[in-house]
């Protein structure tokens, strides 16, 4: 069985700055890590792999620096470490993002799942599992909290839904997203990050995909962030004086105004 895990490096800082020309993140010279929502990709890739023999890609897009998450991936279990790095890949909305992992997919050849986290912990949007799987062509389920049982062909597996949980069966290929509830992620050994620091990672650049630049980075990308700010919480306190009657009165005037029941 062939596994491919998307993993994306987000900043490990609130203190983030933005290009104020493209209003995307600034990712030079900031404290990094790999997204936690891809921890429990990560090891749910090791799980099927232990359990029914796998192989396991991780494949990035992202600025060089991103080689690190692939070697912690790399120490978690993963077996080859693929990074996509270029500057015409730079800038990229989760289109852009979507369809350059789909080339570097493609690069990989025949597999039988993707497993994409839920979301990324910067960009927040849930969107790039959803769309690499339409480009890629095949099916999609979102928010698995558990693989119940995975064949050749088809898996079993629960979803996270608003009211509860839906039993769903997928024919594979497919890709998945993941959610914390998924698994309890594992720490590597010494041993095994020992290793993943020697570990080569493949690079990929445009020209070894050959595609659209149109199609890539931020010329490809049809988002513009326009703005980016943190929201200002306005907290008003008023006092309320007088008796214990007084008070509820004007209590209940107050909530009433603000449109809450009073009973
Ligand atoms: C504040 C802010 C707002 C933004 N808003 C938008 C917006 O509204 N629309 C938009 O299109 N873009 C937006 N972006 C750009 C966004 O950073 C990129 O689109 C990003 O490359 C992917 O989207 P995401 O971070 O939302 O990933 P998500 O879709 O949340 O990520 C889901 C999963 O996809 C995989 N994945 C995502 N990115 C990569 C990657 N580079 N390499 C490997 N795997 C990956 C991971 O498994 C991840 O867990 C915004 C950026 C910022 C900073």
């Amino acid at each position: 069985m062939k596994i491919i895990v998307c993993i994306k490096q987000v900043p490990g800082t609130n203190e983030v700055k933005t290009d104020p020309v493209t209003n995307t993140i600034i990712r030079e010279n900031i404290p990094a890590i790999l997204n936690p929502f891809d921890a429990y990709a990560i090891e749910e890739a090791v799980r099927i792999k232990e359990r029914r023999g796998a192989f396991i890609y991780g494949i990035s897009m992202g600025i060089p620096a991103a080689r690190e998450v692939l070697r912690e991936a790399l120490a978690l279990g993963i077996d080859k470490g693929i990074l996509m790095t270029d500057k015409r890949f730079a800038g990229a909305d989760t289109l852009a993002t979507a369809y350059t992992l789909s080339k570097g997919i493609e690069r990989i050849g025949d597999f039988d799942l993707i497993i994409c986290g839920r979301q990324a912990t910067d960009g927040d949007t849930a969107q790039v599992g959803p769309s690499l799987a339409r480009t890629l062509n095949i099916a999609c389920a979102t928010d698995i909290s558990r693989i119940i049982e995975i064949k050749d062909k088809e898996m079993r597996c629960l979803k996270i839904t608003d009211d509860g949980y839906e039993e769903i069966l997928i024919k594979l290929p497919a890709l998945i997203t993941v959610v914390k509830e998924i698994n309890m992620p594992r720490l590597p050994s010494i041993k095994s990050m020992k290793l993943a620091r020697r570990a080569e990672i493949d690079i990929v650049g445009f020209d070894d995909i050959m595609t659209d630049e149109n199609r890539t980075g931020l010329k490809g990308s049809p988002t513009r962030v326009r703005k980016v700010f943190v929201p200002v919480q306005q907290v008003e306190t008023s006092m309320i004086e007088g008796t214990l009657e007084e008070k509820a009165q004007k209590l209940s005037e107050l909530l009433l105004s603000v449109g809450m029941e009073v009973k």
